[in-house]
């Protein structure tokens, strides 16, 4: 089994957004705004091969379906779709994608699925032979979104995928597309029913932890629905992968793509040992 962060379109959110509650006088030692309060942020996916002899990749990034004008307001950086391009680079073009797997459908994870805007408004589903894996009560959530956070889908998206009959939902810990090999962990804290995939001692974060500042148990982003919730997934996520020895895969980390987690004097969770890009990566060189 090999693991490659694959990078996306980056994208410049506001910071005070990013960081929910948190006062700017703290997360600006994080991450340095620029002059429109905004951070930088990846859309990062995680490839994994020779995952039982399949290609599976974990997300696609925001991708490059929005028109200029939106393209704008969302920050994203670049014009083309930089996933897929740096999957064909990496020799695997998205054609060869056996499985896709999507924490939650909101459009800096899933957006990557469509092909690039055009003109006349239409769009068509990339990865042409892969299953797509989505947890079932995120499913219900992308069809019948709360006011609060509708302008984070898609609609688009959510027929395309169902047209394509290729669509897995997942409502337990495995999915018949990733057999034992992939194990789910459910959050609602974000969004209800995100998906949270565990493979070969790597947890791919999703929103839950969406890079190393919010490793920190109080930090949560302005964007989650149920903040105390998510602290407390987070926490008991947390508590797990460190007795397990588990490393945390980030999406919008943008200079981080994994770590390990330790604890420190006072019990409180840090990143440790940091990797910014996995380029075909064997599971035996990260045990
Ligand atoms: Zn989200």
């Amino acid at each position: 089994m090999k693991f490659t962060s694959i990078e996306g379109n980056s994208q410049r959110l506001d910071g005070g957004a990013m960081f929910g509650n948190a006062p700017r006088a703290l997360w600006e030692r994080w991450i340095t705004p620029d002059e429109r309060h905004r951070i930088p942020l990846a859309c990062r996916g995680l490839l994994v091969e020779d995952l039982d002899g399949k290609t599976v990749l974990f997300e696609t990034g925001i991708g490059a379906f929005f028109d200029p004008a939106l393209r704008d307001r969302y920050g994203v950086v670049d014009e083309g779709h930089v996933l897929l391009d740096n999957l064909a680079a990496h020799g695997v073009p998205h054609t060869d994608v056996d499985v896709v797997v999507l924490s939650h459908l909101h459009f800096d994870h899933a957006g990557g699925l469509l092909t690039p805007w055009r003109a006349d408004g239409t769009y068509e589903l990339l990865f042409p032979n892969a299953t797509f894996v989505v947890g079932q009560t995120a499913w219900e959530r992308a069809q019948d979104p709360h006011p609060r956070d509708r302008a984070s889908f898609v609609p688009a998206l959510n027929a395309l995928l169902e047209q394509s009959g290729r669509l897995e939902l997942v409502s337990g810990d495995h999915t018949p597309a990733l057999g034992s090999s992939v194990r789910f962990h459910l959050s609602d804290g974000h969004t209800p029913g995100l998906l949270l995939g565990e493979v070969g001692g790597v947890l791919f974060c999703g929103d839950l932890i969406p890079g190393r500042p919010w490793v920190h148990v109080p930090i949560t982003m302005g964007y989650d629905r149920y903040p105390e919730l998510l602290i407390v997934e987070k926490r008991r996520i947390l508590t797990d992968v460190v007795a397990r020895g588990v490393r945390l895969f980030f999406t919008h980390d943008h200079g981080c793509a994994l770590c390990t987690v330790t604890r420190d004097e006072r019990g409180r969770f840090k990143p440790g040992e940091e990797w910014e890009t996995l380029e075909g990566v064997e599971l035996t060189q990260l045990a």
